[in-house]
C-alpha cells in the first residue's frame, strides 16, 4: 500500500519535474502511478485509468509485459553493461542494430545508438556538420526545422525544434532556422488542403534561398508532429519536402522518435509519407519506453561518407548501445512482429478509431477531428463552422484545453492538451472493444467540459 499524501509530499519537497508549473503542482501534488496492465493504470488512489498516450507516445505494446521484464532480467544478470566505445561491441547492440537495418527503408544499414530521442537529435545535428566538413562544405552547417516541431530537451534539441517557450529558456544556438508548420486548419484558408500542402513545403524553398543553399545542411521535422498538436499534414506535403531537399542536395532528417514502429500504421512513418529521409531519429517506441533507448539510423548516402571516409567521430555516450535497452527492444520489436501490430493499425484497429473518433465531431465544443494511425486530435472551440478557421475558438485566458484535461482525468481516460487542442496516441495493442470505451469516455468528458 502507498500512504499518497506522504510520497506527494515528498514529490514536492524534492522532484523537479519536467515542464511542470511547481508552484501550481504544490497545491494538489502529484498522481502518483503505481501498475501498468494493457492500456491501463491504476493510480495509488486506487482509480483504474485508460492511458490514451501510451505514456508519454511510447509504450506502444501495452503495460505489463513480462517478457521484456525477463528479457531485461536475463541480460542484466550475464552482462548487466558494457560499452561500445572503441572497439568493444556486445551481443544485444549487434543484434539489434542488425534487426533495425533489416525493418528501416532499404538504404538504412547502419544505427548509431543513445538513451533517449534528444540524444538522438544532437547526434544529427554533430553528424550531418561532420559529413559536410568532409565533403569539403565548411559553412555548410545551418539545420532548418519548424515552429512547434518538438525533437527535444538538451540544448541542440530544443534548439532545431520550434517551441518558443524553450528558445526563450537558454535553447537556441547558432546555425538554426524555422519555417511554419503545415497546419491546414491554421493557415489554410481560401485553398484545398492539396494546394495548401506545395504552399507550406514551399516555405522550405524560401528559407533555403534566404539563408542560401550552400549554408543549409539537412531539413529536419517529423512525419505527423506530435507534441505540436498532432499536426497531419495534407498529403502532398512531404513528396514536396522530398523534391525540394533534392532540387538543393539538403539532408532530410525524419524524426520518427514517435511515428517510428508502427505508430501510423507503417513501421516507419516515412514509408507512409512516401519519403526517403537520410537519416531517422527513434526512441519511444524502440523499447515501447520499458528502459530507455534512442539512436539515429543512417542511410547510405551518410554512412558512405561518414564511415567510409570519415575517420573519428568524436562523439559518443557511455550508454550508447547498452545491452540492457537493446535486450529490451529485441524482445519489444518481437512482440511487435508477432503480433503483427502495425498491420493492425493500417487496416484494422487503426481505421476503427479514427472512425470512432470522427464522430465526436457531432459534440458541441469540437471541431475537425482526425487521426491518423494510432494518433488522433480535435480542436476545442466556442462556436462551430465549417471550416475550422471559421470557428470561433475560447479565450486563451480560458484554459479550455487544461479544464477538459482533468475533466478526461476524472473520466477515467488519459488525454493531452496542446492549448485548445486534445490529442491522443493510445497503445498500438487498444482493441476495438477498448477504442470504444476510449471514446465513450472522451465524450463524457466533453460533455463534463460543456456543462463547467
Ligand atoms: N523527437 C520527438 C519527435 C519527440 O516527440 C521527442 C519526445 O517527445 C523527442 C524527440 C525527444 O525524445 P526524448 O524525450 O527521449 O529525449
Amino acid at each position: 500500500d502507498v500512504d499518497t499524501a506522504a510520497v506527494r509530499k515528498l514529490d514536492s519537497a524534492h522532484f523537479i519535474h519536467p515542464f511542470t508549473d511547481h508552484a501550481a503542482l504544490a497545491d494538489k501534488g502529484a498522481r502518483v502511478m503505481v501498475r501498468g496492465e494493457g492500456v491501463y493504470l491504476w493510480d495509488s488512489d486506487g482509480n483504474k485509468i485508460m492511458d490514451g498516450m501510451s505514456g508519454l507516445w511510447c509504450v506502444n505494446v501495452g503495460y505489463g509485459r513480462t517478457s521484456i521484464s525477463q528479457a531485461v532480467y536475463r541480460q542484466m544478470e550475464t552482462l548487466p553493461f558494457y560499452n561500445s566505445f572503441f572497439n568493444t561491441t556486445n551481443l544485444p547492440a549487434v543484434q539489434l542494430a542488425t534487426l533495425l537495418a533489416d525493418l528501416a527503408p532499404p538504404s538504412f544499414k547502419h544505427v548509431f545508438f543513445t538513451s533517449s530521442g534528444s540524444e538522438a537529435n544532437d547526434t544529427n545535428v554533430r553528424m550531418v556538420r561532420r559529413y559536410w566538413d568532409l565533403l569539403g562544405y565548411k559553412d555548410r552547417h545551418t539545420i532548418i526545422g519548424r515552429i512547434n516541431g518538438y525533437h527535444g530537451s538538451t540544448v541542440a534539441g530544443a534548439a532545431l525544434g520550434g517551441m518558443s517557450g524553450m528558445h526563450a529558456q537558454g535553447g537556441m544556438i547558432p546555425g538554426v532556422a524555422h519555417i511554419g508548420q503545415p497546419n491546414y486548419a491554421e493557415s489554410g484558408r481560401g485553398m484545398t488542403e492539396a494546394e495548401f500542402g506545395i504552399v507550406a513545403a514551399g516555405w522550405l524553398e524560401e528559407k533555403i534561398l534566404e539563408l542560401g543553399p550552400e549554408k543549409v545542411a539537412a531539413f529536419i521535422g517529423e512525419p505527423v508532429q506530435g507534441a505540436g498538436g498532432v499536426i497531419i499534414p495534407p498529403s502532398t506535403y512531404w513528396p514536396e519536402i522530398q523534391r525540394i531537399c533534392d532540387k538543393y542536395e539538403i539532408l532530410l532528417i525524419a524524426d520518427e522518435v514517435i511515428t517510428g514502429f508502427g505508430r501510423l500504421g507503417a513501421m516507419f512513418g516515412s514509408e507512409l509519407m512516401q519519403i526517403k529521409p537520410d537519416l531517422i531519429t527513434f526512441a519511444k517506441g524502440v523499447t515501447s519506453g520499458y528502459v530507455p533507448l534512442g539512436g539515429v539510423l543512417v542511410g547510405s548516402r551518410v554512412a558512405s561518407v561518414l564511415i567510409d571516409k570519415g575517420g573519428d567521430f568524436n562523439h559518443g555516450f557511455t550508454y550508447s548501445g547498452h545491452p540492457v535497452s537493446c535486450a529490451a527492444a529485441l524482445e519489444n520489436l518481437r512482440i511487435i512482429q508477432d503480433e503483427k501490430l502495425v498491420s493492425a493499425v493500417a487496416v484494422d484497429t487503426g481505421p476503427y478509431l479514427r472512425q470512432a473518433f470522427c464522430a465526436l465531431a457531432s459534440h458541441p465544443l469540437v471541431s475537425h477531428p482526425d487521426a491518423c494511425g494510432f494518433v488522433a486530435g480535435l480542436n476545442l472551440v466556442k462556436k462551430k463552422a465549417d471550416a475550422v478557421y471559421d470557428c470561433e475558438p475560447f479565450g486563451s485566458d480560458d484554459g479550455v484545453g487544461m479544464i477538459c484535461r482533468g475533466h478526461m482525468f476524472n473520466n477515467g481516460i488519459i488525454m493531452r492538451a496542446v492549448g485548445d487542442r486534445m490529442i491522443i496516441a493510445p497503445p498500438l495493442v487498444m482493441t476495438k472493444v477498448q477504442i470504444d470505451e476510449m471514446v465513450g469516455r472522451i465524450r463524457d468528458a466533453l460533455d463534463a467540459t460543456l456543462a463547467d
